[in-house]
């Protein structure tokens, strides 16, 4: 048995920073750098005191800065990523039925938690195949209407539109911007409760959910919450409301976590927001769909331009070129997590656009993935 013998990039088609993944994403090294400083006073000192409160109270104004949050608007923190998050929504945000769009992983998955819950009607669920986006349809007899803004499986951003004709009151918008939120630009009147997790565009570690909500997602909280359904307190959105109001969590969060997203915030509003970081990443968007769409072998999976992700690109190749061996490829050469994901099964690299990563540094992948193209093995 010999080694696998892989192709050498040339150094100057390394990236210089090789990070590509969809999530967990990019962590800019000055945010690193920024930790290590702060670490003595800071890492390993009490989440109920200055120090840390201080920076919990940074991510809540932040967060109101970044996306233009209306009066009254309230940013919500707990433990668990957004995947507690849905569960945290099944007891505390949707009161009887909701309407989910589900087209890839994540979408689906939140319809499934909500379609196990014994208190709830059976979600309704529209779906379109992988690569597109089905459209929310008004119904009287949904409360809660739920998608995500970006759906990080396929590749597909969605515009975050209320439902025609739906007042807050009676459908709860709940966005799932996990992958979205930071890159994407939205309109804050649009949504109700506009949720992620900091492991995607604020360049952070996983492990803690923020929700931005809207007065009436406050209310439906407040009144879910006191109306004596049984709510496991962990996933109280009532006891995180009151939590978040002390800027605080109800348990003990990562401080490592909360610094990094601080940082990343605050490297996002000095350089002008989110309409600059919406900026870099459609730039980043048109390096990379703009080669695939010229490419011969390749072409951008998301059919209409209008739907393709500003914030994770899914690049298909024909059956000349094995993605899975460039992928292998690019991660000996230290370029990681642009393998598609598993469960798509496609003959794709997903591709995280990210404000964190550098538009340069894809500039550079894409000259890579053509460098390693004519030297893949024929078959
Ligand atoms: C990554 C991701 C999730 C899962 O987030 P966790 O923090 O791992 O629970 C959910 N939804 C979307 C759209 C995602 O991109």
């Amino acid at each position: 048995m010999t080694d696998v013998e892989h192709v050498r990039l040339p150094a100057e088609l390394v990236p210089a920073d090789g990070r590509f993944g969809s999530g967990p994403s990019k962590v800019r090294d000055e945010a690193v750098a920024a930790l290590a400083a702060a670490a003595p006073t800071y890492l390993g000192t009490s989440h109920r005191q200055p120090a840390v409160k201080s920076v919990v109270r940074r991510i809540r104004d932040d967060l109101t800065s970044l996306f233009g949050l209306p009066d009254g608007y309230e940013v919500l923190l707990g433990l668990g990523g957004t995947t507690v998050f849905w569960d945290a929504a099944v007891f505390g945000l949707i009161e009887r039925r909701s309407q989910h769009l589900a087209f890839g992983e994540f979408s689906a998955k939140f319809a499934s938690a909500v379609a196990g819950a014994p208190h709830l009607d059976a979600p309704e669920i529209i779906e379109s195949p992988p690569g597109t986006h089905p459209e929310l349809v008004a119904d009287p007899g949904v409360d809660a209407y739920a998608f995500p803004h970006n759906e990080t499986s396929t590749g597909v951003m969605a515009d975050v539109r209320r439902p025609e004709g739906v007042a807050a009151e009676d459908g709860l918008v709940l966005v799932d911007a996990t992958s979205g939120a930071g890159g994407l630009r939205v309109d804050p009147t649009q949504f109700d409760v506009y949720y992620f997790a900091p492991q995607k565009c604020f360049a952070s570690d996983g492990g803690l959910w923020i929700a931005c909500c809207s007065p009436a997602a406050i209310a439906r909280i407040e009144r879910l919450a006191a109306s004596g359904r049984w709510i496991p307190p962990s996933i109280d959105l009532a006891i995180a409301l009151e939590n978040s109001r002390l800027d605080q969590t109800y348990n003990t969060p990562a401080l490592a976590t909360l610094f990094l997203m601080a940082h990343q915030l605050e490297w996002i509003l000095e350089h002008g927001g989110l309409e600059w970081a919406a900026s870099r990443c459609d730039r980043s968007a048109e390096i990379v769909y703009g080669w695939a769409e010229a490419h011969d072998r390749a072409q951008p999976f998301v059919a209409k331009p209008a739907e393709r992700s500003h914030v994770n690109a899914t690049i298909d190749f024909d059956e000349s070129v094995d993605a899975n061996w460039l992928a292998a490829e690019l991660r000996a050469n230290a370029v990681v997590d642009t393998e598609s994901y598993r469960k798509l099964g496609r003959n794709q690299l997903r591709i995280a656009l990210y404000p964190a990563i550098e538009p340069d540094d894809l500039a550079t992948l894409i000259r890579a993935i053509d460098y390693l193209i004519e030297r893949a093995p024929r078959h």
